[in-house]
């Protein structure tokens, strides 16, 4: 098999085995859903969901029928499972890529914590559908195929999100539709590549820092949530995160990352009781920024909340999970958060003396 992968201005099509073994790891979502009476969620098992769909030339295809849920409903735990199901799938090196098919709404988490801790050449494509597994006009068939189509023709790009006909990065990647069928983009940024009849195009490589180690999956996993402000906001909900236990919290600023003095007091108070503050911003593009004091970033960065860049809150937050998994230390976990973001200049996860 040689499929057309077109990277930039250079062909650098693979050879690749005759037949390319991919693993479809199912999780549910509209992909996977019929109805129920009421209304639609998952159910198919991943061979129905495989079934809707044209297997590209030299590609053979196992199942691993891991869950079938609205990825609404997904929990930490989930996702540790399905980062080593994808661990466990790769130690057999016959295995070309994976294909996850993931509801959307919260795909790009999933997809994001897999990028984080990607240590492997070989590709892990996300895709779903945002017409159910049935729908006459459904997108399924096309964006898994395309999917499968990705995972067997590219190396070296770490976790991707195939889309109608579109090639994220994990990173950086949200819904920006609730119902259409281009569903994904990178609002700050732009896409690594296009997927069609003629093959798959890459015009970039994302940029990734160096994978974290798998993480433990032993319970308690550390809780991390998301506050979002707004006007009239006070500190109650940031300060009932941290009294529920949270070990890293989201602020969901304002702009270019503000709130206000109030809020910045209790971050810092937060911060001495060592939970994890980042913030991002409710504008969909464009990074959060140190510009503005009377409770703007420039006070909550020095309150010890960490920025995160161009990173929406869904990925903030799995950012600052995988910081929290990484270590139990809240100044290595800065460091981790720091590493994640690629922060330049930051040192290593747990290389601190
Ligand atoms: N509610 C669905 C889910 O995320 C939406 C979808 O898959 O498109 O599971």
């Amino acid at each position: 098999m040689r499929h057309v992968v077109a990277y930039g201005s250079d062909h650098l099509a693979e050879e690749r085995a005759d037949v390319e073994q991919i693993v479809v790891i199912s999780t549910g979502g509209t992909i996977a859903s019929r109805w129920q009476g009421s209304g639609f969620a998952a159910e198919a098992r991943g061979g129905d969901v495989v079934a809707t769909a044209v297997v590209p030339e030299g590609v053979s295809v196992r199942v691993v029928d891991l869950m079938s849920v609205n990825s609404a409903r997904l929990t930490t735990a989930h996702q540790l499972t399905l980062l080593r199901t994808v661990r466990e799938v790769l130690a057999d090196p016959s295995v070309g890529g994976i294909v996850v098919t993931h509801g959307t709404d919260t795909l790009e988490e999933s997809a994001f914590l897999l990028d984080l801790h990607h240590d492997d050449p070989r590709p892990v494509v996300l895709t779903g559908a945002q017409r159910p597994l049935e729908a006459p006009d459904g997108d399924g068939p096309r964006n898994l195929h395309d999917a499968l189509l990705t995972a067997a023709s590219v190396r070296d790009l770490g976790v991707l999100v195939v889309f109608d006909g579109q090639v994220h990065a994990a990173r950086g990647t949200v819904k920006v539709q609730t119902l259409a069928t281009d569903a994904f983009a990178d609002p700050s940024g732009s896409r690594v590549g296009d997927v069609g009849a003629d093959g798959v195009r890459i015009h970039r490589r994302p940029e990734r820092p160096t994978p974290l180690p798998l993480p433990s999956a032993a319970p308690p996993l550390p809780r991390v949530d998301i506050v979002m402000h707004h006007c009239d906001a006070d500190p109650l909900f940031l300060n009932a995160a941290v009294e529920a236990g949270a070990q890293g919290i989201v602020l969901v600023a304002t702009g270019a990352g503000n709130a206000t003095p109030e809020i910045s007091t209790a971050i810092h108070e937060a911060v001495a009781r060592g939970v994890l503050v980042a913030v991002t911003t409710r504008v969909p593009t464009g990074p959060v920024a140190e510009i503005y004091t009377h409770g703007g970033a420039v006070d909550l960065a020095a309150s010890g909340a960490v920025l995160t860049g161009t990173l929406r809150a869904g990925q903030a937050r799995i950012a600052v999970l995988a910081a929290a998994l990484a270590s139990t230390d809240p100044a290595e976990r800065v460091d981790a958060l720091r590493h994640v973001l690629g922060t330049p200049g930051a040192p290593a996860p747990g290389t601190r003396a």
